[in-house]
């Protein structure tokens, strides 16, 4: 085991130092061997079959890499995977994870705390911001006592898609998501949701904020929404998947002011802070309720003195995905983490600045996430799909999403590797766009 993984430590250390140069979309993907062959191989032809895997692969590490989500992976994250996987422990039950299991409660409740959400503040960690929204909300409408009941979901326009999906799993048709529209900022418009909420007929399982939308990443006024659910009783839920990360830096938590007056929150680490896919969490104000609406008898497993993982969420076999988390956070630092959202909100400007006086709509909210597209009346189909291309000649890659009926070209400067040259590359492509 320790000799396979040396030698897996000279051949990331060869790629790793390529990866700079690698642009951040390959060209062309040839795959290894799929089937196992007739004998098992050794280190080195392992090493081999693992080649052709990093060459077609998405590249974080380029300078130019702007499209998503995905920054590069924390290293310290990436530490804390390798030593989860030979750990091989079990979030399902106590005596799988002792330690481990402990570990995520602590730092959950934490970083609730952290967050606004209360002393007795805490929850569960899962594979992903989708399946902790669909967490949440089950949960949500388990307190309310709406199980199998028709009810309603309100969020604004711009809400991911993980809210229509998790209406899907709880078998409420796609009607029951209430779009509520938003200001010229693409914040949810909270007068807007109190006049829907006043005639609504349904019972409501659930009002969500979101805190940072993903096109363009804007803010709902949380403050002003929790209001109004604390006004009529209402279970709010801050989809943070993006934003909610500002809230454990003094310096940049009134970005998302009153999240913590949430009843439930998610938050994906796994975005803006880098921590190896995948770091996603669900947070409550009062975490029994997880268990409370999860629990089903284990019967082969030790009781435990509080509930077991498995209890307390969709999964029931889950690594501890805690390990990479703590030990990013830990390696970070809060002076680490306050640089790293700094940077980004810094390089965000710079961007925005430069295109400002370029003719372009740039509906863009006030997090790292930069979105534009010309000015003029007609379909930016072809330019976004051009310019697109050009940007990738040059290594630098954006996403193209729809949005409104329009396309876009969005860039997330969550990449601590981008830099001042990355900027003026992309500025000058897009300038020259425009002109011819
Ligand atoms: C990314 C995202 C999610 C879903 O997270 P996954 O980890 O991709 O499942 C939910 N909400 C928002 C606002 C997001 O940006």
């Amino acid at each position: 085991m320790v000799a396979l993984i040396r030698q897996a430590v000279t051949w990331l250390e060869r790629w790793h130092g390529e990866a700079p140069q690698r642009s951040p979309l390959p060209s062309s993907i040839t795959l290894p061997p799929v089937a196992p062959a007739p004998w098992g191989l050794d280190a080195t032809r392992l090493m081999e079959d693992l080649d052709p895997v990093v060459l077609g692969s998405y590249n974080p590490w380029h300078p130019g890499a702007m499209a998503h989500l995905d920054p590069p992976p924390n290293p310290a994250s990436v530490v804390g995977e390798l030593v989860c996987a030979w750990l091989n422990n079990n979030m399902l039950a106590e005596e799988l994870s002792p330690l481990l299991s402990q570990l995520e409660r602590r730092l959950l409740g934490w970083i609730g705390q952290r967050l606004g959400l209360g002393e007795d503040a805490g929850g569960i960690m899962a594979s992903g911001g989708t399946i902790c929204t669909i967490t949440a909300l089950v949960t949500a409408r388990h307190q309310r006592g709406l199980d199998g009941q028709q009810a309603c979901l309100y969020a604004s326009a711009d809400c991911h898609n993980s809210l229509a999906k998790a209406l899907r799993v709880m078998g409420l048709p796609a009607a029951a998501l209430r779009l509520v529209s938003t200001d010229d900022a693409g914040r949810l418009d909270p007068h807007r949701l109190d006049q829907s909420l006043e005639k609504e007929t349904d019972p409501i399982l659930a009002v969500v904020a979101t805190a940072g939308t993903t096109v363009r990443g804007a803010v709902d006024p949380i403050g002003p929404i929790a209001d109004i659910c604390h006004r009529r009783g209402l279970w709010l839920h801050v989809d943070g998947a993006i934003g909610a990360v500002c809230g454990l830096s003094q310096r940049h938590q009134e970005l998302v002011a009153h999240m913590g007056r949430a009843d439930s929150l998610t938050m994906n680490p796994q975005k803006w802070l880098g921590i190896a896919k995948a770091s996603a969490m669900v947070l409550l104000r009062q975490p029994q309720a997880l268990a409370d609406t999860f629990s089903a008898p284990l019967a082969y497993m030790e009781p435990a003195r509080i509930a077991h993982g498995g209890d307390c969420g969709l999964q029931g076999t889950r690594p501890a995905e805690v390990l990479k988390l703590w030990l990013g956070l830990r390696q970070l630092g809060q002076q680490g983490i306050d640089e790293l959202l700094d940077g980004a909100l810094q390089r965000a400007q710079t961007l925005r600045q430069a295109l400002a006086p370029l003719p372009l709509a740039m509906p863009s909210g006030n997090l790292h996430i930069v979105c534009f597209r010309p000015r003029t009346a007609g379909s930016s189909e072809a330019w976004s799909r051009h310019t697109r291309e050009q940007l990738l000649d040059q290594g630098l890659m954006l996403s193209r999403p729809r949005y409104r009926g329009q396309h876009y070209l969005k860039a997330v400067l969550g990449n601590p590797f981008t830099g001042m040259q990355q900027i003026a590359a992309l500025v000058d492509t897009i300038s020259a766009s425009l002109s011819s």
